[in-house]
């Protein structure tokens, strides 16, 4: 079977389970694990920023920020189909009682202007802009990457404002692979980053919060009443570390790959459009006639599965579990699809 459906889906390779077998390990909620400490230094360190708190998923570690950012009748800026928003269970209003304030943007991607429209003025029947959070890559958004002149603008709008700017970088090291923007500046523009570990990287679990050190220990208590302390999480923590050192470099061939599925998906007579596909995700539209289930179920008869992503929307993602075999596989099984 070829998954394409999620960059989730990839099994530890023989030489991360070696890393992991080998890992220290203490109990963690005594902040004895090791491991977990190194992980969480390293994370920090690689983003410029003080502190790490590792967890169990990337939803725990953007739902932990922004309950430590924001309070009961605040407001958090986001784009109207972002992961915090769309795909977190509600959990901004579970968690932390506060508001959102949508906004549309290109591909996920917003702008300083639009930021500043829906930065609320003091007024008794409003709620405060506790927070403003960002995704890089958009993952709605077909894996589009943030300018750094985007990303600047709108981190000096929220430095003027005195408003914090949190990231959701599930795939920020997609983001950097592609575009050559370096991590270590990232933490001079977010007060707050998430980056998971099992997307792209391809760890079994995991997602970092990074921080400034009191910020984090306030995020340290949120993650224990959510029932997120964990104990010898060291053999989770040492995938993370093995996949920074060894996983990074290589998302350049994810990306590759996902333009050569884009480029013949481009030139396929069922397909009505293609996102630009910049990082590993490739989304597109199927003509009318060729519904994403009659698709879906042509790929499963080739061994391939993909994800419906709406009415006509399909999404590729390629990943460490995908090789150039594969994708040879994938292109001759879009050849064969009949559109009625
Ligand atoms: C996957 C993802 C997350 C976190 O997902 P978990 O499955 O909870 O680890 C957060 N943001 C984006 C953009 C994602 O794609």
């Amino acid at each position: 079977m070829i998954d394409l459906r999620s960059d989730t889906v990839t099994r530890p390779t023989a030489a991360m389970l070696d890393a992991m077998f080998r890992a220290p390990v203490g109990d963690d909620v005594y902040e004895e694990d090791p491991t977990v400490r190194e992980l969480e230094h390293e994370a920090a360190r690689r983003f410029g920023l003080e502190a790490g708190l590792f967890c169990p998923s990337g939803t725990m570690t953007n739902q932990i920020a922004i309950k430590a950012h924001t309070e009961p009748l605040s407001e958090v800026v986001c784009e109207q189909t972002s992961h915090i928003y769309l795909w977190e269970v509600g959990g901004i209003a579970f968690h932390s009682g506060a508001s959102v304030a949508l906004l549309p943007g290109d591909r996920g991607r917003l702008t300083a202007a639009q930021v500043a429209g829906a930065i609320r003025s003091e007024n008794i029947h409003y709620p405060t802009t506790s927070l403003i959070s960002l995704e890089n890559t958009h993952n709605r958004g077909g894996g589009s990457c943030y300018s750094w002149e985007a990303l600047t603008d709108i981190a000096e709008l929220a430095k003027r404002q005195g408003i914090p700017l949190h990231l959701d970088g599930a795939r920020i090291f997609n983001a950097l692979v592609a575009t050559g923007q370096q991590s270590q500046e990232y933490g001079r523009l977010f007060d707050t980053i998430s980056v998971c570990l099992s997307k792209g990287l391809g760890t079994p679990v995991g997602s970092v919060l990074l921080g400034p050190a009191a910020f984090i220990k306030k995020c340290k208590r949120i993650r224990k009443v959510m029932g997120g302390g964990w104990r010898q999480a060291g053999y989770l923590a040492a995938a993370g570390l093995y996949a920074l050192e060894h996983h990074v470099a290589r998302l350049a061939d994810d990306h590759r790959r996902a333009r050569q599925l884009a480029e013949a998906l481009q030139a396929a007579p069922y397909v009505d459009f293609v996102l630009p596909a910049e990082t590993n995700l490739v989304i597109f539209r199927l003509r009318d006639g060729l519904s994403e289930d009659q698709f879906l179920q042509h790929l499963a008869a080739n061994d391939i599965k993909a994800s419906a992503f709406g009415p006509q929307m399909v999404r590729f993602v390629t990943h460490l579990d995908v090789d150039d075999a594969a994708i040879a596989q994938v292109l001759k099984a879009l050849q064969s699809v009949q559109a009625a």
